[in-house]
């Protein structure tokens, strides 16, 4: 590894860390390194990715405006580029279900979204305080951040996190419903919580370790924001564009929030990218009173108008994720039986397993790595085993990637407990899950060069 990156990247980086190879290209769900060693991708950008890496047909879109001399800034002017994603947009996913929300492009990332959000609800309600779930994760801006459990990013912002009030996800305490919590807290005068401005939070919290809320606790929160005059904002960052098996994660649970986030893959091919979408009676700020000089990222309205077209104009695409999703699952399951007290997480396309602890998740993880598989963990001890694979991978990929993880996570159960009473019979996943499967065991190397190990 050249130490550049050591010498002179600045110690913040991350995910860099883990997978410590200087990669150099990337095509559907794979990753190649530059010694030619080919990864399968389950993190996908963190879910930017959900069409996976160089999709064909935004590629050919992007180049061919690129070669045109489309504009590539535009700040907020209105531009063609603009004008088709805004159509398309509106006529794919906007008028189909009967949303008249506005459009906001905001700053291109997801926290900034965020920001925006709360600042529309603080203005249009003239309160300050909102309320947010214990393990959200909703970027590390300042106003963002104190909206989000995690304490790692919390004592990052070193400023005092204010305007927040902490209640109880759906399930964080067995037994309590914490929508009737917070809807008797509110009721009380003296229960010290403010009225809200917001109740913000996601469907699944994804990096809170797919965390899943249930239909009637959603539409038990919906209820008490409406009843007190709070804005509900659905983070749909991570879980929006198909990550939860339909385009807004929101879907079939009968709730209409005022506010929806959108980032990641809103642009479709990885390009940043970010918006927001309100009720036209909350589309309060004034001209430029939420500012930012890429609030019109015109490649990626390029891209993302192509992503929307090729995947939401009809439920081909929605399928096609619910079998995945149910290869997924019986994949997680075979490798749930063989963890004590493991725990499947999560829905659709944003599945996991949680191990019970960091280190295991830790060495699972390192050890899929070197098999060929890139997958991160979430979860307050990092402690869940995530899979963010792209929705388009291909069904033998998909399985050979959990081959690679159950037998990722037998070594790793091997290296907690040597003993040969740890010996583990399995069949690999793909055996047993498809018969279109052309990939055999774990084992396999994804070296398409050397035939080795990464
Ligand atoms: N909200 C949710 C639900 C997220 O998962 C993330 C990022 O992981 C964010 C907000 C912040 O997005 P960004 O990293 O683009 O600022």
């Amino acid at each position: 590894m050249p130490n550049i990156f050591l010498r002179r990247e600045s110690n913040v980086r991350s995910y860099c860390r883990r997978f410590s190879k200087e990669f150099f290209s990337a095509s559907g769900a794979t990753l190649t390194d530059t010694s030619g060693n080919t990864y399968i991708d389950f993190l996908a950008g963190c879910s930017s990715l959900n069409y996976g890496h160089n999709d064909p047909d935004m590629k050919a879109a992007l180049i061919s405006y690129i070669q045109s001399d489309g504009i590539a800034h535009g700040l907020d002017l209105h531009t063609a580029a603009k004008l088709e994603f805004l159509t398309c947009l509106e006529k794919n996913i906007l008028t189909r279900r009967t949303l008249d929300h506005k459009v906001m492009f905001t700053g291109p990332t997801g926290t900034n979204a965020v920001e925006a959000a709360l600042k529309i609800a603080r203005k249009a309600t003239g309160r300050t305080n909102v309320i947010a779930f214990t393990n959200a994760f909703h970027g590390v801006t300042v106003g963002a951040v104190a909206a989000t459990g995690n304490r790692l990013h919390r004592n990052g912002a070193n400023y005092p996190l204010s305007g927040v009030t902490r209640i109880p996800f759906d399930g964080y305490v067995e037994g309590v419903n914490s929508a009737a919590l917070l809807r008797r807290m509110l009721q009380d005068k003296a229960s010290g919580v403010d009225a809200p401005a917001a109740i913000l939070l996601e469907i699944v919290q994804a990096e809170g370790g797919l965390n899943v809320a249930s239909k009637k606790w959603l539409n038990d929160i919906a209820a008490v924001s409406q009843d007190f005059g709070a804005l509900l904002i659905i983070d749909d960052i991570q879980c929006g564009c198909g990550r939860a098996g339909t385009f807004f994660s929101f879907e079939g649970t009968g709730i209409i929030p005022d506010i929806v986030t959108m980032a990641k893959s809103i642009s479709g091919f990885g390009l940043p990218m970010a918006l927001l979408m309100v009720r036209p009676q909350y589309d309060v700020l004034a001209p430029a009173e939420h500012n930012g000089t890429f609030r019109g990222n015109t490649h990626a309205f390029v891209t993302a108008k192509i992503a929307i077209e090729k995947f939401w104009s009809c439920t081909a695409f929605e399928k096609t994720i619910e079998l995945k999703s149910r290869i997924l699952h019986n994949g997680l399951q075979k490798i749930e039986t063989i963890v004590p007290n493991s725990r499947l997480k999560g829905l659709s396309m944003i599945q996991g397993i949680d191990v019970g602890s960091a280190k295991l998740a830790d060495e699972i993880v390192h050890s899929a790595f070197q098999q060929g598989l890139i997958i991160e963990t979430s979860g307050p001890e990092d402690q869940v085993v995530k899979v963010l694979a792209p929705l388009t991978i291909e069904e033998n990929l998909l399985l050979q990637g959990l081959d690679i993880l159950l037998y990722a996570t037998e070594q790793a159960m091997k290296s907690q407990d040597p003993s040969p009473k740890n010996k583990i019979h399995r069949d690999s996943i793909s055996d047993n899950c498809s018969s279109t499967s052309s990939f055999s065991t774990s084992q396999t190397s994804l070296n398409k060069n050397t035939g080795e190990f990464p």
